[in-house]
């Protein structure tokens, strides 16, 4: 059976992007009579406080998109929202450093600016491995000025997958990556790590995100792969784009719910985002329900979806 599910981060007020995020994954997981989990990405917690989570949670419900498992209706993997699942992370990463492969690290973050090989598209450097072969006095002495972060070790050799919109993608993760990390010098345990846990642990099978993501997916195949877990299929969209064509981020007002819930219905929302995701030509306000029959990942582009300006005016 097929079990999709939203993951937002509530780092701010839900904007078009996530929007787009949950309608596809929902529309995805339901046409194949699936379940959704909602889990909170709130590891952050100061960038993430409750009251953005709810917020996010009543957005959500306004949509009309719903859940069946998750905050509100709870479920078997409960807890739901990530900054209660730290055990989890622990485990995982006790796993891993019993296999040898996790080290401390001391860069500060102008040191790893510094020795990083040129930034890539995705604002992602790559990990020069500066702390990977320090003796354990170097690595004591170190830890007496400085608390770690810790990072795993990744393999001369290429990832490769099917993502079930954008095609065949491959990653060299020590050339293209490096090391990466599992948990912040504060304790906070990296994205990368708690994201494969929790979809393996919460029976995932299909992950439904942003193309701003693909670039992570052969690292988190490496965790499926060093955790002993099934993955699951991996479908990517394209981003939307502000009318100037910059990345839409939570910063962005206009395309936040803040400024449209008081403008437009949900209705005329999700038809307007299904219509520049290419499923829904009329682009007439439709439910949720409505669009499951027009929905078809055939139908939806693979380049970035530009919105146009002046969208809900
Ligand atoms: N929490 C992430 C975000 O809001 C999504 C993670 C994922 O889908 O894997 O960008």
């Amino acid at each position: 059976m097929t079990v999709g599910r939203f993951a937002p981060s509530p780092s701010g007020r839900i904007h078009l992007g996530n929007i787009l995020c949950c309608l596809l994954a929902w529309l995805s997981a339901r046409q194949k009579g699936g379940t959704i989990v909602l889990r909170i990405e709130d590891l952050d917690t100061a960038r993430c406080p409750m009251r953005y989570a709810e917020q996010m949670i009543r957005d959500l419900r306004w949509l009309g998109l719903d859940w069946d498992q998750g905050p509100e209706v709870s479920g078997p993997n409960k807890p739901y929202f990530q900054s209660q699942r730290t055990a989890l992370y622990q485990a995982a990463l006790d796993r891993l450093e019993a296999q040898g492969l996790v080290y401390p690290c001391f860069c500060t973050r102008a040191e790893l600016h510094a020795a990083s090989a040129p930034h890539r598209e995705d604002g992602l450097t790559v990990y020069a491995g500066t702390c990977r072969n320090l003796t354990p006095a170097e690595r004591e002495e170190r830890a007496r000025r400085r608390s770690p972060a810790l990072r795993l070790r990744v393999p001369d050799k290429e990832y490769s997958f099917t993502d079930g919109h954008m095609g065949p993608c491959a990653e060299h993760l020590a050339r293209d990556c490096g090391d990466f990390l599992l948990r912040r010098s504060d304790g906070m345990f990296a994205y990368q790590l708690a994201v494969v846990v929790d979809d393996a642990a919460m029976g995932v099978t299909e992950v439904v995100r942003g193309a701003d993501l693909l670039s992570s997916t052969p690292r988190q195949l490496y965790l499926y792969q060093l955790l002993g877990l099934t993955p699951p299929e991996f479908i990517h969209f394209p981003l939307l784009l502000a009318p100037d064509g910059r990345r839409l981020s939570k910063r962005d007002t206009d395309a936040g719910l803040d400024s449209l819930r008081g403008r437009v219905t949900a209705e005329e929302l999700l038809g307007r985002l299904a219509e520049l995701a290419g499923f829904h030509p009329s682009g007439e306000p439709a439910s949720a329900e409505e669009l499951l029959g027009e929905f078809s990942w055939e139908r939806i582009p693979r380049e970035d979806i530009r919105l146009p300006a002046g969208l809900f005016e």
